[in-house]
């Protein structure tokens, strides 16, 4: 199934925004990723090279089953029909130029091979209790580790929000926020990034 917008929500870890000098927001901060941008286990990332600072950001991944439209937090539970691991790859120094500007972080997010989104395991062959751990390794060595519990807005109270902006489709993706521990990658990079019980994958940066 070919995915519908991908939906991000920024800042969900209060760490992580702190690492970033960002304050911790009262409602879930979203942006969107284009369907192009999206590449799946195994492939490459390609550096863009209008950048020079290419960030991780592992992150839990919804996927959407069927249409809402300002659901109740029940609903939005039962919408959510698959999770999976991704990488919101992004272009620091491009987003702190905009961000500075107050001008919008597109250019920073959408690059093609973007959006690494792993495997989806369906909610009914596994029901996560948003405890287990998700984690990012560079060649081998741990970066970001976490345990789901941390995020700000659960994936229920995410879905419900962005349902009250605009309608979410059958095939959209949630792109739910990084833990702490983001930093640069380098062409030669082998990124494995995992939620515990859920997905692996593996993508190197070329
Ligand atoms: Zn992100």
């Amino acid at each position: 199934m070919k995915p519908g917008k991908i939906v991000c929500v920024g800042r969900n870890y209060a760490a992580h925004a702190a690492e970033l000098g960002n304050e911790i927001p009262k409602f879930p901060l979203v942006f969107l990723k284009p369907a192009s941008s999206v590449i799946g286990d195994g492939e490459n990332i390609v550096y863009p090279d209008f950048s020079e600072e290419m960030h991780h950001e592992v992150e839990l991944v919804l996927r959407i089953g069927k249409t809402i439209k300002n659901g109740s937090l029940e609903e939005a539970e039962a919408v959510i029909d698959a999770y999976t691991v991704g990488l919101d790859m992004t272009l620091r120094d491009i987003q702190s130029k905009l961000k500075e500007k107050g001008h919008p972080w597109t250019i920073a997010k959408c690059f093609d091979t973007s959006a690494v989104i792993g495997e989806f395991v369906s909610a009914q062959q596994y029901k996560p209790n948003f405890d287990e751990k998700i984690s990012l390794k560079i060649n081998g060595e741990i970066r970001q580790e976490a345990p789901l519990s941390l995020m700000l807005f659960k994936p229920a109270e995410i879905v419900k929000y962005i349902s009250e902006k605009m309608t979410l489709e059958e095939g959209d993706y949630i792109m739910t926020g990084t833990p702490a521990g983001v930093g640069k990658v380098e062409k030669g990079d082998i990124l494995e990034a995992e939620v515990e019980n859920i997905a692996k994958l593996k993508v190197t940066v070329v």
